[in-house]
């Protein structure tokens, strides 16, 4: 093989200096790592969609716009297509919002810890990244995202909420203070939206600046890759404009289409859900040496006394139960976050849990 050393420094040295996005693919037979529903979709469903996509032409390009999917989508939000841009997965509407609102040395700010891919994009695309940490109980430190703010004038601010990996929303009173008081686009990442149900969609009529983020990937469609922009039409028109044709393929807009037709099917998985992550959090409340911290999310996060989370991470794996690690310095210290899944999925994880912490 030749060297590649020459063409490798061609590459940008901001890309060269990034981590790539880490999914790790441990096989286990408990899968609560990846803040997936654990629910797949019963029989009738299927069928379903396996008729719809029967006639679908692989030779031909995809609806552009997406226009019947976007109108399902639409209505069950709650806006008008013209406020709405549909991405592969939201990581790429995370990615077309820096481009849009970006350039040479402009700055994105988000809160940490939270959702990696916000740095890892902004990294890559040359811009500089604004990290302000959250104060010890997860919630937004008033004082320095204000001050920083005002130092840095940041071009996009990113808030998830509830926040990945911690599970919290963050003040809500505050969060309507970022948004009036900056110059900036504030991007409010409803990802898991459908279990905490508290969104900033009616505030669009209040805020110009404001784009709210929400996916299909929590709510059992991971698969189809789709992710939804919501904004003033005018902000939705520039953006669009950075969107690469074609970017939701047709398998994916026709299985959308037929599931969100019934989706009394994934409400019911997703009260479902919610339920059992109450039960699971007062579960791993009365465990010796774990501390769950609550959840407005799919998943709940914990910490593990005694500097264990290492160990008790692969014993989890061992058992064939797969949880995310996420132990790092500072507020995650010591901590794993497990996805919220079907009741025997969680008694198993608590079972394993229980043996492996003693
Ligand atoms: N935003 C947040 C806060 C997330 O946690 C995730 C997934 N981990 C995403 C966006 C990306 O979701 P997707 O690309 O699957 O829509």
């Amino acid at each position: 093989m030749p060297k590649t050393n020459k063409i490798i420094k061609l590459i940008k040295k901001d890309v060269r200096k990034l981590r790539a996005y880490e999914a790790p693919e441990i096989p286990c037979k408990v899968k609560l790592d990846a803040q997936e529903n654990p629910y797949s979709l019963p029989e009738n469903v299927r069928v379903k969609i396996l008729k719809a996509l029967k006639p679908v032409l692989l030779n031909r390009y995809p609806d552009p716009g997406a226009k019947e999917l976007k109108k399902i989508i639409a209505d069950r939000i709650g806006a008008k297509t013209e406020n709405i841009m549909l991405g592969n997965g939201s990581d790429e509407l995370i990615q077309a919002i820096i481009m849009a609102f970006g350039g040479p040395s402009k700055k994105v700010l988000y809160p940490v810890p939270t959702f990696s891919m916000y740095g890892i994009i902004t990294r890559s695309l040359g811009q500089i990244p604004i990290e302000v940490q959250l104060k010890n109980d997860f919630d937004l430190d008033k004082n320095a995202m204000f001050s920083t703010i005002k130092k840095e004038r940041p071009a996009v601010i990113f808030l998830s909420y509830p926040n990945n990996p911690t599970g919290n929303c963050f003040s809500r009173g505050m969060v309507i203070e970022i948004i009036r008081k900056s110059d900036a686009a504030v991007v409010i990442d409803e990802a898991y939206f459908d279990f905490s149900k508290k969104t900033f969609v009616p505030m669009l009529k209040d805020y110009e600046n404001l784009i709210i983020l929400r996916t299909l990937s929590k709510i059992g469609l991971a698969a189809l890759r789709l992710g939804v922009l919501i904004a003033r039409p005018e902000i939705v028109r520039e953006i669009n404009k950075v969107r690469l044709p074609y970017n939701v393929n047709s398998l994916s807009q026709r299985t959308a289409k037929v599931v969100l037709r019934n989706d009394r099917v994934i409400d019911k998985q997703i009260n479902a859900i919610i339920k059992e992550r109450k039960g699971l959090y007062k579960r791993l409340l009365k465990m010796d040496g774990i501390t769950p911290f609550p959840s407005e999310a799919n998943f709940i996060l914990f910490r593990t006394d005694n500097d264990a989370s290492n160990k008790i991470f692969q014993r989890l794996i061992d058992k064939g139960i797969l949880v995310r690690n996420m132990n790092q310095k500072g507020l995650l210290n010591n901590c794993l976050r497990v996805t919220i899944g079907t009741p025997e999925e969680n008694r198993r994880f608590l079972n394993a849990l229980k043996t492996v912490s003693k």
